[in-house]
């Protein structure tokens, strides 16, 4: 299993391109930086150097509230260096004991109860589907391959939804019948509908979308009519 800085550095590297801020971003490994004779970090583990988005995202008060809580569900904390880079630095005392039992054992850790409990509590208490206060739980939208080797609780807040016991049920089982379904793509198309969902979902609401792509089996008039009827709902982008 990769060490805890390695696992650290490819879950921010796949975080970044999730969120469409991996544009002229890099890793350093500290002897790399050590090398640069710069002021900063060199007491680091690992440095990231970056401009684009991320750099955006910390220099002009982005939100960094994911990105800080993800790393630190790693056991690491970041700083500054200058406005492009950053080192991440082990968390003092934090327990790096990775669990070897089942992974129901692993769902009664504190760390990841402390994460759930964030999860719901950014939630408002309610199932995200269906608004319920009834009996909520986590829920994890996707797992990360078993050589990355995440625990429970290592994962991003966005690949987290609280949700009831029942609509939970039936997520588990819609998602798998969606994963089945992509078997029917390749890989490009499912990539391309990635994209164009983002970007549908970004213009338009997204309820509308959905619609849209419901009434495509229809009459022409139907779809005409979804049309106008997505046109009427843009999101209000600025
Ligand atoms: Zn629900
Ligand atoms: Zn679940």
């Amino acid at each position: 299993m990769p060490s805890n800085i390695e696992r650290l550095k490819i879950a921010v590297e796949e975080w970044l391109i999730r969120n469409e801020l991996d544009i002229d971003t890099g890793f350093s490994s500290i002897e790399e930086w050590r090398a640069r004779n710069e002021d900063f970090l060199n007491d680091a583990e690992l440095v990231l150097v970056f401009e684009g988005g991320l750099y955006t995202m910390l220099n002009y008060g982005g939100d960094t509230a994911e990105f800080d809580e993800y790393i630190e569900s790693f056991g690491y904390f970041y700083e500054l260096g200058h406005s492009w880079n950053m080192g991440f630095y082990p968390i003092p005392n934090y327990d790096y004991t990775t669990l070897i039992g089942s992974y129901a054992q692993k769902l009664q850790d504190t760390r990841w109860k402390e994460k759930s409990k964030l999860v719901k509590e950014r939630a408002g208490w309610k199932c995200q589907d269906c608004g319920s206060i009834d009996r909520i739980e986590t829920h994890h939208c996707y797992y990360t391959v078993m050589r990355e080797g995440n625990e429970p609780w290592e994962y991003p807040l966005s690949a987290l939804r609280c949700l009831c016991r029942s609509c939970h049920e039936d997520r588990s089982k819609i998602e798998s019948r969606m994963r089945a379904y992509l078997a029917k793509l390749t890989t490009n198309q499912i990539d391309s509908l990635k994209e164009g969902l983002n970007t549908a979902f970004y213009w338009f609401e997204s309820d509308a979308v959905v619609e849209l792509l419901s009434k495509l089996g229809h009459s022409d008039e139907e779809i005409y009519m979804a049309v106008a009827d997505l046109l009427k709902k843009r999101n209000d982008t600025e």
